[in-house]
């Protein structure tokens, strides 16, 4: 064997056991029945979770092959929100497989033309035949990828939820959520307005109905001008701190008359105690350093602008708030008089590791579910569409010809890993599974999957078991990346290190 023949190899050899190594720790989390992880860091600080790029983003890698693996499970995150575990697993399968065909003698090149060929054979069938056009299917989407995940008793109750944030929100990134550390799931609700992490400045009196305002700057004195050296005597000095006191009472006075009355004002930088204590005294209580992310939120919520300065400021917003004590920690319940997408969901959970691990899931299916919103495309779970692709390339390999074609077969075995390892971890037999799954497809139905409850297999598509057919298209795509990154390095050397 040639040197190159020999770094090739042991390159190869390595990258593809580190990241086997890492489908290994992700794979039995898989499907309904996945178990979940404990991660430790050296603190003691424990995650319980059964996320597949939560774990993967908290394992502690060094090796590169393995860190391949790490970055695509958050580029199926990114992109789809979900199928991460999906993801990892099928890109470990493949790389399984090119094993098999190394020792055939395929180059490595070949494999990555055929993986790539299959790929997109794969991809186009599943968009032209498997895909599905659905409306209502939004609550079934949201279940599925809840599903497994801390919420088992109350997935049906979970996924409404879900679906109402979505859909008021209009788009997943103006869903706001926030955990509540107490009570139970049954008692997370979507709140119609704002919610904010804040309490008053100083004790303030509160009303139920009362008015806002919205300032976009800070009311303190300007720090630059404590840090620029010049020469004053005593004298100008004074006068200039006073120049500088007066102008902030002046910016105060203009609120207390845009209030007219009492209110509440939200002030995106710090406020100078003495003006909270001013304001204060003339009904306006004070919440300082907001977020500008909350600013635009209630901005969108009361109807009214975020004043650059206290003289631009508008009429005020009228608002209902209530002011209310979790965990320690005051939060200020806020909505308006007119009507709004802006809402915030509330999860409740017993202990914070129960509620992270909620907040993932929630994560996972408001993403699918703004996934499938607008698109309407959909396909059978329990990696059907997997075993459906597999067959389709099967029949259609021997089209392509040549050596490519053993590798495009190597695609099709790989692809069955989905439902195999979901059956696997429900505690059923993996391959009789797959051939029962395989029987169906041959009888013309593309919709059987694992029957996680039962054993054996059975409709997913009547049992409501769906998922959006971008997150199915994206793990290919992801997971064929990988592999054929991981497939062409023939030779790790050491850079030199960054000066
Ligand atoms: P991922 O990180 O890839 O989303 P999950 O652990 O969330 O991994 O598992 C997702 C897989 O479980 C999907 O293939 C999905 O179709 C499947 N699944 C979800 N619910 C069911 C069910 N009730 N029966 C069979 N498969 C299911
Ligand atoms: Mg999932």
């Amino acid at each position: 064997m040639k040197e190159s023949e020999k770094a090739r190899d042991n390159a190869q050899a390595l990258n593809i056991r580190a990241a086997k190594a890492i489908v290994e720790t992700v794979k039995s989390t898989l499907g309904p029945m996945g178990m979940d992880k404990m991660m430790v860091d050296g603190a003691g600080n424990v995650i319980v979770t059964n996320d597949g790029a939560t774990i993967l983003r908290e394992l502690d890698v060094a090796h590169p092959g393995a860190k391949m693996m790490v970055e695509i499970s958050k580029t199926q995150e990114t992109l789809c929100y979900d199928g991460t575990t999906t993801t990892v697993v099928l890109a470990g399968q493949l790389l399984s497989n090119s094993e098999m065909l190394f020792e055939k003698g395929l180059h490595p090149n070949v494999i990555c033309r055929g993986y790539h060929e299959a790929s997109q054979m794969a991809i186009d069938y599943l968009l032209s035949d498997i895909n599905m056009k659905k409306d209502n299917v939004l609550h079934e989407i949201a279940k599925t990828a809840i599903t497994g995940k801390a919420v088992e008793t109350s997935t049906d109750m979970v996924s409404t939820l879900c679906v109402d944030a979505v859909m008021a929100a209009g788009d997943i990134d103006k869903v706001r959520v926030i955990s509540l550390h107490g009570g139970s799931i049954e008692e997370s609700y979507l709140f119609k307005g704002v919610i904010v992490s804040k309490d008053f400045v100083l004790d303030y009196d509160l009303d139920e109905d009362t008015n806002a305002l919205l300032l976009n700057t800070g009311l303190e004195e300007e720090k630059e001008k404590e840090h620029v050296k010049v020469q004053l005597d005593a004298s100008s000095y004074s006068e200039f701190k006073q120049a500088g006191k007066e102008d902030l009472l002046s910016q105060a006075q203009h609120i207390v008359m845009k209030m007219n009355g009492k209110g509440i004002v939200f002030v995106r930088d710090g406020v100078h105690d003495h003006v909270c204590a001013y304001l204060r005294k003339n009904g306006v209580g004070v919440i300082r350093r907001t977020a500008p992310s909350t600013l635009n939120a209630l901005s969108n919520a009361l109807g009214i602008s975020i004043a650059q300065t206290p003289e631009e400021l508008d009429v005020p917003a009228s608002i209902n708030v209530s002011r209310q004590k979790h965990n320690d920690v005051y939060y200020l319940f806020i909505s308006g008089d007119i009507e709004s997408d802006q809402s915030t969901l509330i999860l409740r959970g017993a202990t914070q590791s129960t509620l992270d691990e909620m907040e993932r899931g929630f994560d996972d299916a408001l993403g699918v579910v703004s996934l499938v919103k607008d698109s309407h495309n959909v396909v059978s779970g329990g990696g059907s569409s997997f075993v459906a692709m597999a067959a389709y390339l099967r029949s259609h390999a021997a089209t392509v010809g040549g050596r490519a074609q053993m590798a495009i077969e190597a695609f099709a075995d790989a692809l069955e890993i989905i439902p195999a390892t979901i059956a696997e971890n429900a505690g059923f037999d993996p391959l009789d599974t797959v051939l029962a799954i395989r029987h169906e497809i041959q009888n013309g139905n593309l919709h059987f999957g694992p029957n996680v409850n039962d054993g054996g297999v059975k409709d997913m598509q009547a049992n409501g078991v769906l998922e959006p057919t971008e997150l199915i298209k994206q793990a290919i795509l992801s997971a064929t990346e990988v592999t054929t990154s991981i497939l062409r390095i023939d030779d790790i050397v050491s850079r030199r290190p960054v000066e």
